[in-house]
């Protein structure tokens, strides 16, 4: 039976928010992992504009929705809308997946935790590691929210130098290891450098930086969830390359977890995930 004929009365909803949202593949992974595990859930994007996420939020619990995915730009912004926000969504200052639970709507980030366990997969383990982030938005501050306390010394490098302060100094809360870096001149000294910046989304972008410093074996983390030009050309200088998918499909198993209590069929989500990826290659 196709999915919509599955549809019926009991069906829980889950899916996304986000402006714009047409390019996400967050519903092929879901929908694939509940499927393989017949459970009674669905899961769909939603087009909410900045102007609408108020009311966006009031209709989960209206329209009695179960979980939310909230992507760019309303991670921020949507915290003010909940019942309670768990303690690391709180400490990161920003929510990724919401769970309404008899009504009452709770803000979690598994970005962080995807995110490791990205590295963990990839076996890059972060302990004793120099580790440069650049760019201190939201995914900046799960990355180094998770990397803090593993990391040997964590650097961060923004173009808002303001905003790189005070990540810095929340972070230094937690443990004191973390400096402001002024200039990219110097990215040969990382053991790992991580792009947290959209730079590279679009084919016309610039590099984050100038790859011409970086040594062979250093590790090049790109949060983007495709082969970005920085990862080609930390490859070619044989650096170790690792794309933002891993962590897309991480953060989505958590977020899966927090919403039907099981575990999902992480392969399922991978294939459904570098599926999605190959048709909106060869038709959009
Ligand atoms: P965000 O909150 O908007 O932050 C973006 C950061 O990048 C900000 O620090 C911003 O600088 C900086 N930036 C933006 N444009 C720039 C430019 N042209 N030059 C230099 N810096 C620039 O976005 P986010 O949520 O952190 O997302 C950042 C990236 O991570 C995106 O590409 C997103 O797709 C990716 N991401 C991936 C995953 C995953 O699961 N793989 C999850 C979350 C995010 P200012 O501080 O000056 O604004």
């Amino acid at each position: 039976m196709g999915a919509a004929l599955k549809i019926n009365g009991k069906t829980k909803i889950t899916g996304i928010i986000g402006w714009p949202i047409e390019h996400t593949l967050s519903p092929a992974m879901h929908n694939a992992a509940y499927e393989s595990l017949s459970l009674d859930y669905c899961y769909v994007p939603f087009p909410v504009s900045p102007d609408a996420l108020e009311d966006a939020i009031n209709a989960i619990k209206a329209l009695n929705i179960r979980g939310i995915n909230v992507t760019v730009p309303h991670k921020e912004n949507v915290m003010a809308y909940l019942d309670e926000i768990d303690t690391e969504a709180a400490c990161i200052g920003a929510v990724n997946t919401i769970v309404n639970t008899e009504g009452r709507i709770i803000g979690y980030n598994t970005d962080g935790r995807g995110f490791m366990q990205s590295l963990a997969e990839s076996t890059i383990d972060p302990g004793a590691k120099d580790i440069l982030i650049i760019g201190a938005g939201g995914a900046a501050r799960a990355v180094g929210y998770s990397l803090v306390k593993k990391a040997k010394s964590l650097s961060l490098f923004g173009r808002t130098k303001e905003r790189v302060e005070k990540l810095v100094h929340n972070l230094n809360t937690i443990k004191n290891s973390v400096l402001s870096c002024n200039d990219l001149s110097a990215v040969g000294r990382y053991h790992m450098i991580i792009n947290a910046t959209p730079l590279g989304l679009r084919k016309e972008d610039p590099l984050p930086f100038d790859t011409s410093s970086l040594k062979p074996g250093q590790i090049v983390y790109d949060l983007i969830y495709k082969k970005t030009r920085l990862l080609e050309q930390a490859s070619k200088k044989r650096c170790v390359t690792v794309s933002g998918l891993g962590m897309l499909l991480w953060q989505g198993v958590f977020a899966f977890e927090l919403w039907t209590g099981r575990m999902p069929d992480v392969d399922v989500m991978r294939n459904a995930l570098l599926q999605a990826m190959k048709y909106i290659r060869k038709f959009k």
